[in-house]
């Protein structure tokens, strides 16, 4: 039984005193829900305050992205191992940083890897765009990042990666997928796929969220697909209904 899992991705919103005390108004009712895995994945600086102020709480922290070496000459990036201790998730391969900051499948896979080797939990997303959506490749595109994405994983590596499907087409357009369309995709691009690599048995633990214009009014409908644990929502974490959008994913 995989328990379900919601994460909210801040992106590049909220300073650092922002973030703390956004915190601080939500976590005890966030935590008060049960049932269900949370996690808020602010910016890289608000990281140490957010996880401060949610220390004994069941909520989670995570960042939004890392590259793979433990140091060096790197400028401007963050290690794995400045991220351990500080927080549990970190989200891997956002279509925005594909899209934007040149992300490849290769470099994503390498991120993977050094981020299962510190502890930390990649949360791995992958989604397809309007025009390959359109031109009916997606269950192709998605089935190749997610072959990428695992390579060279063992069983147990697997096994403990989140993956996020987020069509880019939905993400912060308020054109969501559907329940049925993104159910569909998820199992047969993702689960389908991850059980021919790795097992049944292990593709039937890891947790698939849905990701793309997530709103408290259709998270339990995605809730209700059976391929589908959770889900990775922008825009709608930033806000205070963001509680009411995590207790409507307990479906
Ligand atoms: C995201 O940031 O991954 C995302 C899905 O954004 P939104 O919920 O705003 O579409």
């Amino acid at each position: 039984m995989r328990t379900p899992f919601v994460a909210g991705n801040w992106k590049m919103n909220k300073t650092a005193a922002a973030a703390f005390d956004f915190v601080c108004e939500i976590a005890s009712e966030l935590n008060a829900i049960e049932g269900i895995d949370i996690a808020v994945c602010p910016p890289f600086i608000a990281i140490p305050s957010v996880a401060k102020a949610l220390e004994g709480t069941k909520i989670g922290v995570g960042a939004q992205n890392m590259y793979y070496e433990a140091n060096g000459a790197y400028t401007g990036e963050i290690s794995p191992a400045m991220l351990k201790g500080l927080c549990r998730y970190v989200i891997l391969g956002h279509s925005e940083r594909r899209a934007l900051f040149g992300e490849t499948d290769e470099g994503v896979n390498k991120k993977i890897k050094a981020a299962l080797e510190h502890n930390l939990t990649p949360i791995v997303c992958v989604g397809e765009s309007l025009a390959q959506n359109e031109a009916g490749e997606t269950q192709s595109f998605v089935s190749g990042q997610v072959r990428a994405a695992f390579a060279g994983l063992s069983d147990w590596q697997a096994a403990v990666c989140v993956v996020a499907y987020e069509p880019i087409w939905a993400i912060g357009t308020g054109r969501s997928a559907t329940a049925q369309q993104a159910g569909d995709i998820i199992r047969a691009s993702v689960r389908d796929v991850l059980a021919e690599m790795f097992g049944h048995d292990t593709a039937q633990a890891i947790r698939i969220q849905y990701g793309g214009s997530v709103t408290e009014d259709n998270i339990a409908d995605y809730m209700r697909q059976p391929d589908i644990d959770g889900a990775l929502v922008g825009g709608a974490s930033l806000k205070p209904t963001f509680i009411k959008l995590v207790r409507s994913a307990v479906v």
